[in-house]
């Protein structure tokens, strides 16, 4: 994910995972067997719970070259139409991150999504959207001109709350992450519910998403139609 001589910024969110992985990088910085470097960016969209103040402190007392910006145009999408949905929004803070990573002189952006968001995607793509696919770990703006990475992928969010916790940052919520009703709030609770029974439940989700077998799905690009797969798919059933 990364590389010598990466600029990598971090979109930070204030939330709990974004102020892991930004710690994480900073301390990685020390013992990375390539060199990088570490700053960090804040969109303010509208729609934080708390001011924001008392996180520029923190970040101005650890050290971190932080930007906050104010994207207006975002500000007036929230008094224009104040039900809009996601996409809407990441369309206006997708246009918002480029320019100002651009500003920063950073080749790398670095997300926050945790091994949770993955698993979530995963599911409401299958469930609601007819794709098989989740979210790319590492992948390239439309232009190729930034990394996008997420470095989170296999840590789950008990322990970004915990880590975070640890730090003694002030946490700031997210309004939309209190919604009730949405989708992803199903999803939150249906997976609470299974992993009840079945704690390793993500860590299989995120195993599965490493290991397709393409031959045993729908998508007729992959069938082997013509007999000339190398393995017999009865004998992945096993002898059993
Ligand atoms: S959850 Fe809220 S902040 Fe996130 S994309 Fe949707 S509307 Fe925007």
């Amino acid at each position: 994910m990364i590389r010598e001589g990466d600029r990598v910024a971090v979109a930070l969110s204030g939330g709990k995972d974004s102020l892991t992985l930004l710690e994480i990088l900073l301390r990685l910085q020390h013992r990375a067997p390539v060199e990088f470097t570490v700053c960090a960016f804040t969109v303010e969209q509208g729609k934080f719970l708390r001011p924001f103040e008392p996180l520029g402190s923190y970040l101005k007392d650890r050290g971190v070259d932080w930007t906050y910006h104010r994207d207006n145009p975002s500000l007036r999408l929230l008094d224009e139409q104040p039900g809009h949905g996601c996409d809407l929004c990441s369309r206006y803070r997708r246009r918002a991150v480029y320019q100002i990573v651009r500003g920063l002189k950073a080749n790398v952006i670095a997300f926050g999504h945790t091994a949770d968001d993955f698993c979530e995607s995963f599911l409401r793509n299958s469930l609601f959207t007819g794709r098989i696919s989740a979210l790319p770990p590492v992948t390239w703006s439309r232009e190729r001109d930034f990394r996008l990475i997420r470095p989170l992928v296999y840590v789950t969010e008990d322990l970004t709350g915990r880590f975070a916790e640890s730090l003694g940052a002030p946490v700031i919520p997210c309004g939309c992450s209190q919604r009730t009703g949405t989708v992803r709030r199903t999803l939150r609770d249906l997976f609470a519910e299974l992993e009840k029974d079945y704690p390793h439940l993500k860590e299989t989700m995120l195993a599965a998403m490493g290991k397709i077998e393409t031959s045993r799905l729908l998508d007729t690009r992959y069938l082997d139609l013509e007999g000339t797969a190398e393995q017999d798919p009865l004998a992945i059933l096993g002898d059993g």
